[in-house]
């Protein structure tokens, strides 16, 4: 055991885990955020990949997972983020979707026109809807949820007074629409406001991003608010800047008198008569603490680093059956950039029926033929979101799809972008269980947990647990897994701090 005895140890050096250690340091507290890949950032990160023959020639530099992004202004205003090298950019980026000849169409009230003008007049309501559902449901991922259908005390309820105001003030109307969207298909939620196939399809894309659901299933009307929350909006912001977001949260850990310790794969939890008081790293060395964070998944927190041996039998049987189902492929294209993409989140949705079949495909643990495809561009990099490339395949291997894959991903582009084939150079493809290998993310799920109305609220990550506790005292989770993530938001990192005895 290491002699030095830190408050918190906080496990995985994502955002999450870095904001939480951030907020700790500056209160005073001897945080030490143990991280098992040689780079902090989890799937918040820049890196570079050297691909092809040229070593050298070939290297390029990308947001390897999450495309850009933001967190919570008042989590930038709070840790200073600013002066820890922050440069956020919340100047809206377009958002592109393809029409059939391969044209590119903007979707905003102007661009609308050109294929309906009842769509275009619509828009703008559209949009004034979803910012509200967006800024309703930031202060519910800012609220932590008491451990329902259990008791809860002063403070817990305090918190859902103050949510309750702030939902009340949010409007009756808008609040009970907000309501009735959350379980609502993604299709239904945009045929209230629009007619072209083309636009809600675009939109719909959105409510499926990440999620393995299609948009005729019931709850994409949820994970259409939940990413445009995310988001800002349809597009992304900051594209080729998330790696900015973590530095600058590990710099300001640093600052206030943090550790971090990179190639420190926690092993497992140590628990003593039902109390955590350290961990014992994969090289065998054990460091104690007063308690633990951990923003690793909680399949992998509680199953794999605490283990069913400490924990209660329905406890284990409800983590056990959390719903983790990655279905999504990352690709990276170096190309010379002559590949005629046009900036902002370009999105190859052609109909709402195209993406759930797109969808039905991961049912059969198969491949989607005709993928939903997004697409952002940063400096010489072409980068491909692709769903659904399901993690758990039924007859075959990732060994032998990420080939197909790639391969797939590129000729369905290059049909609506002929120069990229000319353009491309190398490329670098991730594939869900690169996900889990590389990333950390159990099953290649993106958001720690699928954003399902049975795993949201009270019941993230499960019924009865939703405060950031776990059954093992002085142990808490802080990651996307938990109420408040996913996503980039930082809100599961700073709830956590609020929820600590
Ligand atoms: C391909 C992809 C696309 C996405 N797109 C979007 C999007 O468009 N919009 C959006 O809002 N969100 C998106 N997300 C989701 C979002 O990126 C995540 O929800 C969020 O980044 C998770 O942050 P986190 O800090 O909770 O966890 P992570 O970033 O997963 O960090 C957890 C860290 O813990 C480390 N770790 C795990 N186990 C151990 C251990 N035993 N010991 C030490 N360290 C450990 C991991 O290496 C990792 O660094 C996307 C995610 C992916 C993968």
């Amino acid at each position: 055991m290491t002699t030095t005895q830190y408050d918190t140890i906080i496990i995985g050096a994502g955002h999450n885990g870095l904001v939480a250690a951030a907020y700790l340091a500056k209160q005073g507290k001897k945080v030490l955020v143990l991280e098992r890949r040689s780079i902090v950032g989890g799937s918040v990160v820049t890196e570079s990949f050297a691909e092809g023959p040229r070593r050298g020639e070939d290297d390029f530099s990308v947001d390897s997972i999450n495309t850009g992004g933001t967190l919570r202004p008042d989590i930038i205003k709070d840790l200073k983020l600013a002066s820890h090298g922050l440069s956020v950019d919340s100047a809206p980026q377009p958002f592109i979707t393809l029409l059939a000849d391969g044209s590119p169409l903007t979707l905003d009230a102007e661009s609308i026109k050109r294929i309906s003008e009842k769509d275009a007049a619509r828009f703008p309501e559209f949009v004034r809807f979803m910012d509200k559902a967006a800024q309703i449901m930031d202060v519910t991922y800012a609220t932590i949820m008491p451990r329902l259908p259990m008791n809860f005390g002063i403070r817990e309820g305090y918190g859902l007074l103050e949510w309750g105001l702030e939902l009340r003030l949010a409007g009756r109307k808008d609040m009970l629409n907000f309501i009735r969207a959350l379980p609502m298909t993604a299709q239904e939620l945009v045929e209230e406001y629009f007619e072209s196939e083309i636009v809600k399809a675009a939109i719909c894309a959105v409510a499926i991003h990440g999620s393995t659901m299609g948009p005729m299933g019931a709850g994409t009307g949820y994970t259409l608010i939940h990413n445009w929350m995310n988001r800002g909006g349809l597009a992304h912001k900051n594209v080729g800047k998330a790696g900015e977001i973590t530095s600058a949260l590990a710099n300001a850990v640093k600052a206030f008198g943090g550790e971090i310790r990179t190639e420190a794969e926690v092993a497992s939890i140590l628990v003593e008569n039902q109390i955590a008081n350290g961990v014992v790293l994969a090289n065998g060395e054990e460091i104690s603490a007063d308690r633990i964070l951990s923003s690793a998944d909680p399949k992998h927190t509680l199953l794999k680093l605490v283990g069913a041996q400490d924990l209660p039998p329905e406890f284990v049987w409800h983590t056990q059956s959390i719903k983790m189902r990655g279905s999504v492929a990352k690709m990276h294209l170096h190309t010379n950039r002559s590949h005629g993409i046009p900036e902002g989140t370009v999105v190859l949705a052609p109909s709402i029926k195209y993406l759930e079949k797109a969808y039905d495909a991961t049912k059969y643990g198969e491949i989607s033929e005709k993928p939903y495809l997004e697409v952002t561009t940063s400096g010489n990099v072409v980068s491909i979101h692709f769903q659904f490339a399901p993690y758990a395949l039924r007859n075959s291997d990732w060994k032998v799809e990420s080939g197909k894959v790639a391969e797939l991903a590129i000729k369905t582009l290059e049909e609506y972008f002929p120069a990229l084939h000319a353009s491309r150079i190398t490329h670098h493809i991730i594939t869900p269980q690169d996900m889990e290998s590389t990333y950390g993310l159990t099953e290649g799920d993106l958001n720690h947990g699928q954003l399902m109305l049975d795993q949201f609220l009270f019941m993230r990550p499960i019924p009865g647990w939703s405060n950031h506790k776990t059954p093992i005292d002085n142990l808490y989770l802080c990651g996307s897994g938990v109420h408040g993530g996913g996503g980039i938001s930082g809100a599961a990192g700073r709830n956590v701090v609020r929820a600590l005895k």
